[in-house]
């Protein structure tokens, strides 16, 4: 793959450890456009849009706000609480922006699953549709977040 400095650049920002612990890339060996392509279109497969999940996200997540640490009901199948942590932190790629780390946890009430995301995994799916390397902390699979997400 033919690559621009830049390109290059934000692959170790992604892959080093110094923003979060093991990385955003995890033990995933593929560069991250091709997670982003392969993420993109298993999510293509379901009909479903990374913008989407994103919103949905930040519905939660600010919802869940409410609870100050505490589980809240969202809707009738979810549970959501958010743990505020002091500070922010920036997005490797090179725009403004600033995210703070707030963390959520959101239950499913009727399968027991769960799933958990940051501000900056919310900006990451939503403004550059990257779920993070398998093995990263905040990996999150598109397919499981939207079947999480979107149940009907
Ligand atoms: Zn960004």
């Amino acid at each position: 793959m033919k690559r621009s400095p830049e390109a290059k650049r934000l692959e170790e920002i992604l892959r080093c450890s110094r923003i979060v612990a093991g990385g955003f890339m995890g033990e995933d060996p593929r560069p991250h456009e091709e997670i982003i392509e392969a993420d993109g279109a298993a999510l293509a497969r379901l009909g479903v849009t990374a913008r989407q999940l994103a919103v949905r996200m930040r519905e939660m997540t600010e919802y869940g706000m409410a609870g100050l640490g505490t589980p809240v009901r969202f809707e009738e199948r979810w549970e959501v609480v958010v743990d505020e942590n002091r500070g922010e932190t920036v997005c490797p790629w090179p725009h403004e922006g600033r995210y703070q780390k707030t963390v959520t946890t959101v239950r499913r009430i009727d399968t027991g699953e769960t799933a958990r995301w940051s501000a900056l995994s919310v900006h990451f799916v939503e403004a550059h549709g990257f779920f993070q390397g398998r093995g990263s902390p905040f990996r999150l699979e598109p397919e499981d977040l939207a079947r999480f997400l979107m149940a009907a």
